[in-house]
């Protein structure tokens, strides 16, 4: 199978690139934080203390399931059955993913997951540490990046087109907090792998960003 492997910090218009890039391609596009999201999501709802990482674990249950299923072509996730795609979308969830991520248990816990799925077909995923770690021998590897500003106006308009109310500053800040826990956490840290490509796509509009990262994908598959 051929695997790419997307990274880069939140907001970079991963997701949106990535599945572009897979559409193209005509291989599926795996959101993994989509899974960190869940799992947050879980972890808000059983009431686990998000600054203790044994409540966090305690929360990952023999009965937790936790599913990627594609529905004409778009992931959702479902969680004991539910489907939570847009539940983890909240500012509240986005937090929350950003904690859990950074509990050994909970890696661990996904890494197979994430591991089998790109064993089993031909696929885009993105992530932090698809490249460094998940995915160490994908046949092409990406790291998205866009100043923080950037990123934070692209996150905000996805946010109040899906008819949330939040305030640009509120996002910016976020962003710059999930930065900062992405790159110092201790297990698997937001860094490029030592041979991925970086792209910059600050101020590009989005087809831009598309054409040069498949154009990057196919001089290099
Ligand atoms: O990509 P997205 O912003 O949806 O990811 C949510 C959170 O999940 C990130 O802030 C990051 O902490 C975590 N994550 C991760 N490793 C991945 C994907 C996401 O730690 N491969």
């Amino acid at each position: 199978m051929i695997n790419i492997a997307i990274d880069g910090p939140a907001g970079a218009g991963k997701s949106t690139i990535s599945k572009a890039a897979a559409k193209e391609l005509g291989f599926i596009y795996i959101d993994t934080g989509a899974l960190y999201r869940t799992v947050g999501l879980n972890a808000m709802r059983k009431g686990a203390d998000l600054e203790n990482d044994e409540s966090i674990a305690s929360t990952l249950t023999n009965d937790l399931s936790l599913e990627l299923r594609f529905v004409d072509g778009e992931q959702r996730m479902f969680l004991n059955g539910e489907d939570v795609s847009l539940a983890i979308r909240t500012p509240e969830a986005s937090m929350a993913a950003s904690r859990v991520s950074a509990v050994p248990a909970v890696r661990e816990y996904l890494f197979d997951l994430q591991k089998k799925l790109a064993k089993e077909n031909n696929c885009v995923m993105d992530g932090r540490d698809i490249g460094t770690v998940v995915l160490p021998d994908a046949k092409v590897k990406i790291f998205l990046t866009a100043s923080p500003e950037s990123r934070a106006k692209r996150r905000y308009d996805e946010l109040i087109q899906k008819g949330m109310d939040v305030k640009y500053e509120d996002v910016l800040n976020d962003m710059k907090q999930r930065d900062y826990n992405d790159s110092h956490r201790a297990v698997a840290p937001l860094k490029p792998a030592a041979d991925a490509i970086l792209l910059d796509t600050s101020g590009f509009e989005l087809e831009r960003s598309v054409a040069l990262i498949i154009k990057t994908i196919k001089e290099n598959i």
